[in-house]
């Protein structure tokens, strides 16, 4: 890449803000545009789960970029949050997978045999060990699979620390700023149409997540994103009655470092439709309730809902896309883009400033086009 080159990211979510933070480290020159506020879309409404483990990612490449992920992220949290100035609340207190149900532990022994190898401290505890470690859980449990380096963090705060740290490396954030457009010089892309005029670009690295399938028109291929509802909700009950993570199907609560408790979630294929619903609602708390039974008796903060993006096989898309030279995805990342955000973000600024391909061909594109 020549030293002068100009990248413009579309879309300020984790994604965008996290490789806007890593090129411009790099020293290389950045605009990141964004339509909303800085993490307006997905990232704000995310639980903050750092959970490589339990992500559902199980085998091959995706696995290695979460875990890959995973370390890059506890190593990089102690500079990010001294550039920013800001603390994105980390914990580590680990996960705990309900088995309410003979089905559940078989599947449990399933994921433990793939996962014990790993050497991450991921174990079987009995029913009365994990009753010790969580008093507080509903009766009935037979036991649980327990992977204690997983952690969470305030997804909020990570996308505004990447944001602040892009910026103190020097580049440019604008929010309000719609891109409308690519412009294109021959085949190559040489920058984006605004409201407001047209603005240069070397490369264009759309991290627009779930929208980004409705750019198709500007590249000439398909892109085969589309959005996943999820609702999720903040209570508070003091003391916390649980200090790891519960998770059991597609139902979890967050002990937060700042004492309420998150829940998820619903996974919903509505459309651009990110409202909360009664039902939504309902059925994470019912489900919570019967899970740790004293979140009956908290209050209840805030409900709210987002909109995932998601490729056909729930992997994330990232890289150029053959035929549009000087474009990157960087979308897709469906239910882990918290996790995958330090991943991304490097692996994506060593495409642009060394050329570095490899650790992208996994996740290109064209898997669904060849
Ligand atoms: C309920 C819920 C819980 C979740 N929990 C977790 C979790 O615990 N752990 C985890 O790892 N992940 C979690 N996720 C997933 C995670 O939130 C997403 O994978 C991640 O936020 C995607 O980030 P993104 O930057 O790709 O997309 P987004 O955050 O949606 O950002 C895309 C941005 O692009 C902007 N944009 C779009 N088009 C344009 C345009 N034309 N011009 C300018 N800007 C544009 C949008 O306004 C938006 O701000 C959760 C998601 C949900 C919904």
């Amino acid at each position: 890449m020549a030293s002068n080159n100009h990248v413009v990211i579309i879309g300020g979510g984790v994604i965008g803000c996290s490789i806007a933070y890593h090129l411009a480290g790099a020293g290389v020159r950045v605009t990141l545009l964004e339509r909303g506020k800085l993490g307006s879309g997905a990232s704000d409404v995310a639980a903050g789960m750092v959970a490589s483990l339990s992500e559902g990612f199980t085998e091959g490449e995706p696995l290695k970029l979460a875990l890959e992920s995973h370390v890059l992220m506890q190593e990089m949290l102690p500079q990010l949050q001294k550039e920013s100035g800001i603390d994105v609340e980390y914990l580590c207190p680990g996960i705990l997978h309900l088995a309410l149900t003979k089905e559940d532990e078989k599947n449990l022994e399933a994921r433990l045999r793939w996962q014990e190898p790993l050497n991450m401290g991921v174990r079987w505890l009995s029913a009365q060990e994990m009753y010790r470690m969580e008093p507080a859980l509903g009766e009935g449990v037979l036991g649980s699979l327990f992977s204690p380096q997983e952690g969470h963090l305030n997804s909020r705060r990570l996308v505004r620390a990447y944001a602040q740290g892009a910026a103190r490396r020097g580049a440019t954030l604008l929010q309000d700023t719609e891109v409308k457009g690519l412009l294109y010089q021959q085949r190559r892309v040489s920058g984006v149409r605004l409201t407001s005029g047209d603005l240069e670009a070397d490369w264009v690295v759309m991290a627009s997540g779930a929208w980004t399938g409705m750019y198709r028109d500007w590249l000439g291929v398909d892109l085969p994103v589309q959005p996943v509802k999820g609702q999720i909700l903040a209570a508070r009950i003091l003391p916390s009655p649980i200090s790891t993570i519960i998770w059991h199907g597609i139902t979890y609560l967050v002990p937060k470092a700042d004492g309420s408790i998150v829940m998820g979630t619903t996974r919903e294929d509505v459309g651009f439709n990110a409202r909360t619903t009664i039902q939504g609602i309902a059925r994470i708390l019912s489900n919570a309730i019967d899970l740790v039974p004293a979140v009956a008796g908290a209050e209840l903060h805030r409900v709210w809902g987002g909109l995932r993006p998601s490729s056909p096989d729930d992997v994330p898309i990232l890289g150029p896309v053959d035929g549009c030279e000087g474009i990157l995805l960087a979308t897709g990342h469906y239910r882990s883009g918290i996790l995958l955000s330090a991943a991304t973000g490097k692996r994506i600024t060593d495409y642009i400033v060394r050329g570095e391909e490899t650790s992208l061909l996994p996740f290109s594109l064209s898997r669904f086009t060849s």
